[in-house]
């Protein structure tokens, strides 16, 4: 996910890193990380600063296309390809819906706040399936809107299908995580996810026909056990979920798994000559190809010691900035500790 421990949603409120309060920290622009003063508890609302930055350029050079929501921000990325933005909340969890001739792929379903399903049949009359970068909370949300959803075969994905409760995910509907206030009908008392049901499992190599698109699945295991990429080979393009973003990208959980994250890297990054674009799951809804390379060298140069890193949250997490990113992680994973990866989790705990 996207978004920042509260340490790095303060982050964020001075510039959105990963923008995220709670165990996570929002995901922030890398620059604004940089100004930002490490802090261990969030004292301002980070919605001011942060919400001044909308829309963000990137986006903001797209074609913006009108959509029965309030809450979702629609752009047309390129021929068949939307981004569906929810900008209002400090995740700025994005998802994708690819239409073909025959069919549509929505990769991700957001955060679960306000129905996503009517702004996908406004899109497109075809028939929809689903499939998620990865199952932490904020790319989930919509999965049980839709009756045909793919999914990896993994325990950490199982897990999550039964739905995060409203206790691990309340710090990401506190007032400061909206711009404008919740999005309408959003019970924030209670907000939770609801479980899903995976009807078809898929797995690395798989291509899914649209019509006339045919998309490949990458799984790209770091970031979570089950995160995955997708390729277009012929259009060109490569959605790469929460394995890289233009913003602190959050590889502090327990489930993440930084071997695994460095090998994924490099194999997309292997790919970046062949695409003309990244298509991110936070913030921006295009990324240049060029920088999954420099990501690669720069986790490496972390876990090798060649870089400082701030302290934030309290000192639990480490923030490392580069100029179009950052990396957020915690001691503990550099020291090389490892979970199961098999726990289901919202995203939003923090490796101490
Ligand atoms: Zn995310």
């Amino acid at each position: 996910m996207k978004t920042l421990s509260p340490i790095v949603a303060l982050l964020a409120a001075t510039a959105c890193v990963g923008c995220a309060p709670k165990g996570e920290t929002p995901r922030t622009d890398a620059p604004a990380a940089t100004a930002a003063a490490p802090t261990d508890s969030i004292t301002t609302p980070p919605a001011a600063t942060w919400c001044a930055q909308l829309p963000r350029a990137a986006n903001r050079a797209l074609t913006r296309v009108d959509v029965p929501s309030t809450w979702f921000e629609v752009y047309r990325v390129d021929d068949g390809v939307f981004a569906l933005v929810e900008s209002q909340q400090w995740q700025e969890a994005i998802s994708y819906l690819v239409v073909g001739r025959t069919g549509a792929l929505l990769f991700d379903t957001g955060l679960g706040m306000s129905p996503i399903r009517p702004v996908v049949e406004a899109l497109t009359p075809l028939p929809v399936r689903v499939l998620n970068s990865h199952t932490h909370y904020d790319h989930v949300g919509g999965n049980a809107e839709f009756g045909e959803v793919l999914a990896v075969e993994s325990p950490y994905t199982r897990d999550n299908q039964r739905g995060f409760p409203h206790e691990n995910l309340d710090s990401e509907v506190v007032p400061a995580s909206f711009c404008h206030g919740a999005p309408a009908g959003l019970d924030t008392a209670t907000f939770q996810t609801r479980a899903w049901t995976a009807t078809r499992r898929v797995a690395d190599g798989d291509t899914l026909d649209l019509g006339g698109r045919v998309i490949e699945i990458l799984q790209v295991p770091g970031h979570t056990p089950d995160a995955v990429a997708l390729l277009d080979r012929a259009n060109r393009l490569l959605w790469t979920g929460d394995t890289y973003y233009d913003a602190p990208v959050w590889l502090f959980a327990p489930e993440t798994d930084l071997d695994a994250y460095e090998r994924s890297i490099a194999r997309l990054a292997q790919l970046a000559p062949s695409v003309t674009r990244l298509l991110p799951a936070h913030n921006t809804a295009v990324a240049e190809p060029a920088r999954l390379g420099e990501m690669k060298t720069a986790i490496r140069a972390v876990r090798e010691g060649k870089v400082k890193g701030v302290a934030e949250g309290g000192g639990s997490q480490l923030v490392f900035t580069f100029p179009h990113f950052a990396i957020l992680t915690t001691q503990a994973l550099l020291d090389g500790t490892r979970t199961d990866g098999k726990a289901g989790s919202s995203g939003l705990k923090v490796l101490p």
